[in-house]
């Protein structure tokens, strides 16, 4: 048993699921979407009524002194986000939701992905792959290499790994800059690297275009800003993947002559 897995938490990324939910059926995907879902995030019944399945967490149970580091306006002062913008609805507390993921124990592997993500090719050999296995946080210069990106990443589900987790997520002083992905990638030093085309970030498209190749690209990441956000800074440098967002959520398909940007 295998299921992708997405994180939805309000009525913003509710939105960018069913997008992702709509891709995932486009390329013929063999398993389901189960969607984490906080009280926060609403009713996902037009979700549901197209096939996935929905699964209710809440955040971790975190200390006073872990929420305060880590809660939106200390987060962004502490590490500035300089290179694009996180929208006003993006929850930094939020991500660490994520790690319910490792209690989805009854699939033994599954891919998640963000809910600003959309898979434009069959991804479903990824649940053959190995935990942690996850692509680099490529979408401005090659040292980005160094680092991996946790909007896609193959997982086994294990209760004895996610005690563990919690274990080792809030303790003293603790500041995981980029949160989950900060933890992720402490907790999995040795981290198998999955070909950057499986989540190519979409900054990818203007820093580095020449990198951008639509007949090898298997998941597009709406990084920083969201293609439903009207009128954002990069939106005229990204117009035909915003346009591309806005056709898959209409139920169209992935056309097949996108032109690469070089
Ligand atoms: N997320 C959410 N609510 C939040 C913050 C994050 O539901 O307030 C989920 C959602 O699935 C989102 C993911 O966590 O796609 C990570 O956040 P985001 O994609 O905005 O981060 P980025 O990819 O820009 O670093
Ligand atoms: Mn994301």
């Amino acid at each position: 048993m295998f299921a992708y897995v997405t994180l939805v938490t309000n009525a913003d990324y509710r939105l960018g699921a069913l997008a992702l939910a709509r891709s995932l059926r486009g390329v013929g995907s063999e398993w389901p979407l189960v969607i984490l879902a906080t009280e926060s995030a609403g009713s996902l019944a037009e979700h549901e009524a197209e096939g996935c399945l929905v699964e209710r967490v809440a955040q971790p149970v975190l200390s006073r002194e872990f929420r305060d580091r880590h809660e939106r306006s200390a987060l962004h002062a502490r590490a500035p986000y300089t290179k694009g913008n996180k929208p006003a609805f993006h929850d930094p507390l939020d991500n660490f939701c994520k790690l319910s993921v490792w209690q989805l124990t009854r699939y033994r592997r599954v891919v998640f992905l963000d809910a600003d993500t959309l898979v434009i090719k069959n991804i479903d050999k990824l649940f053959g792959y190995p935990e942690f296995s996850a692509a680099p946080n490529l979408y401005e210069t090659l040292a980005d290499m160094h680092r991996l990106n946790s909007g896609v990443f193959v997982a086994a589900p294990n209760e004895e790994t996610h005690v563990a987790m919690l274990e080792r997520l809030d303790i003293p002083d603790v500041f995981w800059r980029r949160t989950d992905q900060t933890f992720l990638e402490s907790y999995f030093p040795d981290w198998h690297g999955l070909p950057y085309t499986y989540n190519a970030l979409q900054y990818v498209y203007f820093n580095l275009p020449k990198m951008w190749r639509w007949s090898s690209i298997k998941v597009v990441h709406y990084q920083y800003e969201k293609p439903w956000q009207e009128n954002h800074p990069k939106a005229d440098k990204l117009q035909p993947l915003i346009d591309l967002w806005h056709a898959v959520l209409n139920g169209k398909p992935v056309p097949p002559d996108l032109p690469d940007p070089c």
